[in-house]
């Protein structure tokens, strides 16, 4: 069986359902367990729409009551925005480990203010940017959220794919090989992402090179839908096994108290 550990809840303001509908919905689809993981609480709002400081413990509770009921275990995550700023580097250095996450995963959702995977504008900025130099920024950026220790497992590693614009195939390895290697150093995995299937890059993060690379460094990996309701759960997860067990990958992430453990991957998933 496969654990989903990256879904959303409504205090995101961008996704539905409730916790214990998810729950139901996990055990439907077979799944061993599942960690919700809304985006780290902010009050400005200003890197795009979380819940507010004050409602994370909302959120706890959230969690807490639908873990009472729920057919399966439910794990307490959340997804952590990198950014390099140092207000936000003493926030998380002191929040972060202060509170009782099972799972902290770590993102770059953007290149120096730039949302890379927005419409408008940002998309537009794609034809303009020298895609290379992009990426190369992006992953040195995911190399120094690997160096602060303070998160779990990178959630789709390889995003700047999102809206289609890659580097030539031959640059991908120097451009991502520095940041697997901080990753690997770090004792961090890296999260098989299937909603990259529904974006117009059309692949899971990450892509096939770029796992293979991660097995070499014996960076161990997890299974997210990236879910933002409860119908997206466990989506797409029978390719991402595929696509692990061709990177050659094993096993796979289970999580209790941000303590990693690898347990087998499952002979086949089959999406009920
Ligand atoms: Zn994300
Ligand atoms: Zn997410």
């Amino acid at each position: 069986m496969l654990a989903d550990y990256h879904m959303h809840t409504t205090l995101c303001r961008h996704a539905h359902g409730t916790p214990e509908e998810y729950a139901a919905a996990a055990v439907r689809r077979g799944l061993a367990e599942i960690c919700f993981t809304d985006h780290v609480p902010l009050d400005d709002q200003k890197f795009g729409p979380t819940m507010l400081r004050s409602e994370f413990p909302v959120y706890q509770e959230m969690i807490a009551r639908c873990r009472a009921t729920a057919g399966l275990p439910v794990l307490f995550g959340i997804e952590a925005d990198f950014w390099p700023e140092q207000e936000f580097m003493d926030l998380f250095r002191e929040w972060l480990p202060a509170q009782p996450f099972d799972v902290v995963l770590g993102s770059v959702h953007a290149i120096r203010g730039w949302v890379y995977t927005n419409g408008g504008a940002d998309l537009e900025k794609w034809k303009t940017v020298d895609v290379a130099a992009a990426w190369q920024e992006y992953f040195d950026l995911v190399g120094q959220m690997a160096d602060t220790g303070l998160f779990d497992i990178v959630t789709h590693l390889d995003a700047p794919k999102h809206s289609g614009y890659w580097p030539p195939a031959a640059q991908i390895p120097e451009i991502v090989q520095p940041a697997l290697d901080r990753i690997a150093a770090a004792g961090m995995g890296i999260e098989l992402n299937t909603s990259g299937l529904i974006r117009p890059c059309k692949e899971i993060y990450p892509s096939l090179p770029i796992l293979v690379m991660a097995r070499e460094r014996g960076i161990p990996i997890s299974f997210g839908s990236d879910s933002h309701g409860p119908a997206d759960l466990g989506r797409y997860f029978d390719q991402a096994l595929k696509l692990a067990k061709a990177a050659g990958y094993t096993h796979c992430l289970r999580m209790r108290g941000r303590k990693k453990q690898l347990v087998p991957l499952p002979h086949d998933f089959a999406v009920a």
